[in-house]
């Protein structure tokens, strides 16, 4: 897949948006990510993910894991694309754990995946619940990197999609200073 097909892919199914959006933190930006727009149609889920299996294709990848929630359907549809299986962690008061009696065994090849990255938080506890059960990580496989290069995993790491966000604080915003009205993501209201 070329990256305008992924672009395409993304824009044509509202994860990618492209305007003048007001984030819960306050700051303004240019782009919003909601990865669940296109994890809701698993066609093409199941695209973007068989191409993100081909990065890491003859690696002897075991093991496909990744954090819910987004994480859990990617590393889904990876597994499939390669013929392994598939486990997420989730958070237990707060802490990255693997639960429901899934287990990896010492030195088994493990893949992490996660729907979007924007600083990697979530993603360096699973490489970290991986590593204290023994498993190797092979390396990390996201469909958006949004970090702007600022995501430093420790291991090889590989997007579908590197995409620069800009955010502004709003007294700084040019979007505002253009007067283009600012949206809440997910309303259509202008505030
Ligand atoms: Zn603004």
């Amino acid at each position: 897949m070329e990256r305008e097909d992924i672009i395409e892919i993304f824009t044509k199914t509202s994860a990618m948006l492209s305007g003048h959006f007001l984030l819960t933190s306050g700051k303004h930006s240019n782009r919003y990510f909601q990865c669940a727009q296109v994890l809701q149609h698993p066609q093409y889920t199941q695209e973007l993910c068989r191409e993100l299996a081909t990065k890491f294709k003859n690696q002897g990848v075991e093991t496909v894991i990744g954090p819910a929630m987004g994480g859990i359907l990617v590393s889904y549809e990876v597994a499939r694309a390669m013929g392994v299986r598939s486990l997420f962690t989730e958070r237990v008061n707060g802490k990255m754990a693997l639960r429901r009696n899934f287990t990896i065994q010492p030195g088994e090849k493990v893949l992490v995946v996660e729907d979007v990255i924007t600083t990697g938080g979530s993603v360096a506890e699973v490489i970290d619940v991986v590593k204290s059960m023994g498993g190797e990580v092979v390396g990390v496989g996201v469909l958006v990197d949004r970090s702007n290069g600022k995501a430093k995993l420790g291991v090889r790491t590989e997007a579908l999609l590197t995409v620069e966000v800009e955010t502004y604080d709003p007294e700084h915003c040019p979007l505002c200073a253009s007067g283009m009205p600012a949206v809440k993501p997910g309303s259509r209201q202008t505030v």
